[in-house]
């Protein structure tokens, strides 16, 4: 196999699938050595059925708005792949979704589900309805309208969506509604990022933050180096952000940037438990401005307007927001003002060359498939609660989130240790995703 082949047959299937196209050349390049060493690979076509979904599904989703006006948005489910599992992975709504965008995270889901040790196949979905301005009716409306078309493709044995960006444990309540309504069975399972009233697992909101936490830990260790008293910016303010940046204060770091669509707050003296939990109500006013934290705290967070994290001085970035965040630019930025680590919290935060670039200047970095697996992982894990109708408490679900990130850690090390020693974490995180879905496609047969 040649990665340039492969390229060049997709990009003209998909023309200007450009996040779909990134996704996968960065996948490809980095285990194409590997790949060559089996020949039995190559013989059943791995790579060529690997890199196109199984199936797509796409609909209308029509619904009235606060106003009395129809509304008309289009949603997805991208079925990837399901070597090891069921299908799984979130549901995006945002204004920008389109089906290049979904099958990069889906694609990308695939690696990083089988990195978490447990049996999940990849999957994503979404619709291109913006939350931004919207009130809780309008959010109830379309949740309840996706789902109509939404609820026969899904299942707990068949595909499992949870949430991602612009959809949270609200949204997940309104659509497990209307899915327990039209399906007429209590089938907890075929969602995850429930409440923890009705089948949610404990610590699942947390878990994506706190599991890149415990896997920055581990990359620190490894490289000799500790998280206490360091300074951490981290991108955005939502879910991700808010379980990131509580476990990082908890480890005794200083999160000294937050940032969003309109610009950076600076918090020289870092993060307090009152601003982190502001960051929830950010997050539910669906209004997406992270100027409402400098309001609500004068003298203590400093607003910037269109700035990002980046500009902030730091030790760690924790990029925690959107695909193409953090461009080669903002590295460089970044180096200037004394970065020396980047663990990447959302799916393909960074650009190619800021990638390349943290590498060739020895900035330690690791990919958002490996570090943020810990939400998915721990969806993997409501799941089986909800399988065997029982609930596990936080101790049980945060010592089984540990085990996990640990277990990622070491096939990172595994696979991405290269002959000087250095840990290639892009390379680890790729060939021990790709390893352990390949050997299954190879054992099921041609299909
Ligand atoms: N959207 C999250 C992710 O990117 C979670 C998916 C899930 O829990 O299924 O991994």
């Amino acid at each position: 196999m040649k990665t340039a082949d492969i390229m060049a047959n997709l990009a003209a299937k998909h023309p200007g699938e450009n996040e779909y196209l990134q996704a996968v050349q960065e996948v490809l390049e980095s285990i194409e050595e590997v790949y060559n060493q089996h020949p039995e690979f190559e013989k059943a076509k791995i790579v060529e059925r690997m890199v196109e979904p199984d199936r797509i599904f796409t609909f209308r989703v029509t619904w009235v708005d606060d106003k009395g006006d129809v509304q008309t948005n289009l949603g997805y489910r991208i079925q990837f792949n399901s070597a090891i599992g069921p299908y799984k992975g979130g549901l995006r709504f945002h204004k920008a979704v389109v089906p290049s965008m979904l099958k990069f995270l889906g694609f990308e889901q695939t690696f990083k589900n089988a990195l978490t040790t447990l049996p999940m196949g990849g999957a994503k979905g979404g619709s291109d309805f913006d939350p931004v301005g919207k009130s809780n009716d309008e959010i109830m409306r379309f949740c309840q309208a996706f789902m109509t078309e939404l609820w026969n493709c899904i299942g707990p044995d068949q595909d499992i969506p949870a949430g991602d960006v612009g959809v949270g444990g609200r949204e997940i309540g309104f659509m497990y509604g209307m899915y327990k309504k039209l399906a007429r069975e209590y089938n907890t399972g075929v969602l995850t990022g429930k409440g923890s009233t009705w089948g949610g697992s404990i610590l699942r909101p947390e878990a994506t933050g706190f599991g890149a936490l415990y896997f920055t830990q581990h990359l620190l260790e490894t490289a000799g180096k500790n998280i206490k008293d360091k300074k951490v910016a981290l991108s955005g303010f939502g879910n991700v952000a808010w379980g990131a940046a509580t476990k990082a204060k908890e480890l005794g770091a200083k999160v000294v940037a937050i940032s969003g669509p309109d610009g950076v707050c600076e918090i020289p003296d870092g993060i307090t438990d009152e601003m982190i939990d502001y960051m929830l109500d950010m997050r539910a006013s669906n209004r997406n401005k992270v100027e409402d934290m400098a309001t609500k705290f004068p003298g203590k967070a400093k607003f910037t307007a269109g700035k990002k994290a980046w500009s902030v001085a730091c030790d760690i970035a924790l990029p925690c927001a959107f695909q193409n965040e953090l461009s080669e630019d903002d590295a460089k930025e970044l180096e200037k003002n004394g970065c020396w680590c980047c663990c990447e919290v959302s799916n393909m935060g960074c650009q190619p060359g800021a990638i390349h670039y943290f590498q060739s200047k020895g900035i330690l970095f690791a990919p958002g498939k490996a570090v943020n697996a810990g939400g998915v992982a721990t969806s993997g894990l409501e799941m089986t609660q909800n399988a065997s109708h029982i609930s596990w408490s936080a101790k049980e679900v945060d010592d089984k989130l540990h085990f996990i990130m640990q277990s990622i850690h070491e096939q990172c090390v595994k696979y991405g240790t290269q002959p000087d020693g250095r840990i290639d974490y892009v390379k680890g995180a790729n060939i021990a995703g790709f390893m352990k879905v390949a050997t299954a496609m190879l054992e099921q047969g041609i299909i």
